[in-house]
């Protein structure tokens, strides 16, 4: 089956640091593929907000993207968003940030454990990965409790490159409680599970999280579903978004979910 209402509701510019395209040729190639709806989502790690210039770079992508929003208003519909990576490692900035800005939607989502490298940059040869992932799932759940956010991001991102790059295998059954409890957290706090279609185009292979978590998420009573392409190059705009939507639908849900002034709107899934 082919989708036709396509939403995208993760994307970077080159306002992001491993991001590589002004907004307009992320818009174009948007337009291009008759995509509904699309959010950028230019990253702001909490933890290094000053030190590293993501304070700069917030405010290089939301003038971009209120710009982007009126240029291309009668071709598309441009989302104002931000990827708020590790708010819990500075909730005061975090909290700040979101506050001082008209955003429409904010992606929660942890890259790193606190005072560490990105998981796609550590070497994985002698670490235990175990306790790294412990502590992963840890940080998840004070990620989910604090729930500022509106869609919560790429649940299972150390996989990427744990098992998808490294090639260490991971017994996820031992991890299942922990997903459990983070899927309860948001489904309690009314926030929004991201089906994350970049692993699709990379070693792992499947979306993150995969089926079986979004399957999960439903059992457990979880609404709301956003998908993104998490695209860093305008030949990704709305990679994997079919299947992303084939995984909500398999998974038992109607419609995904876009955000207007940190509102859900929901977008049925046909
Ligand atoms: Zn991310
Ligand atoms: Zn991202």
């Amino acid at each position: 089956m082919v989708f036709k209402n396509i939403v995208d509701m993760h994307m970077h510019t080159k306002n992001s640091f491993d991001g590589n395209y002004p907004i307009e040729d992320m818009c174009d190639a948007a337009v291009e593929k008759g995509i509904m709806v699309i959010a950028f989502t230019d990253h702001v790690e909490m933890d290094y907000f000053r030190e590293k210039g993501f304070d700069k770079d917030a405010e290089n992508s939301y003038n971009d993207i209120i710009r982007a929003k009126e240029i291309y208003k009668d071709k598309i519909e441009v989302c104002a968003g931000v990827e708020l990576g590790e708010p819990t490692y500075d909730i005061k900035e975090a909290e700040l940030l979101i506050n001082s800005h008209d955003y429409d939607f904010v992606i929660g989502s942890i890259h790193n454990l606190r005072k560490t490298d990105d998981f796609c940059e550590l070497k994985y040869e002698g670490l235990d990965v175990e306790a790294l992932l412990d502590k992963y799932f840890y940080e998840l759940k004070l990620l989910a409790d604090w729930a500022k956010f509106d869609t919560f991001a790429h649940l299972t991102y150390p996989l990427r490159y744990i098992v998808g790059e490294n090639k260490i295998p991971v017994n996820m059954q031992k991890y299942q409680k922990d997903i459990d409890e983070i899927l309860s957290i948001l489904i309690s706090k009314d926030k929004a599970l991201e089906i994350n279609t970049s692993g699709l185009r990379q070693p792992i292979g499947i979306t993150m999280p995969d089926e079986s978590i979004v399957r999960r998420f439903k059992e457990l009573g979880g609404k709301m579903i956003t998908v993104g392409s998490d695209s860093h190059f305008t030949q990704h705009v709305g990679a994997g978004i079919q299947e992303g939507l084939a995984i909500a639908k398999n998974a038992g849900f109607d419609c995904v979910y876009i955000f207007r002034k940190r509102q859900p709107v929901e977008i049925e899934i046909i």
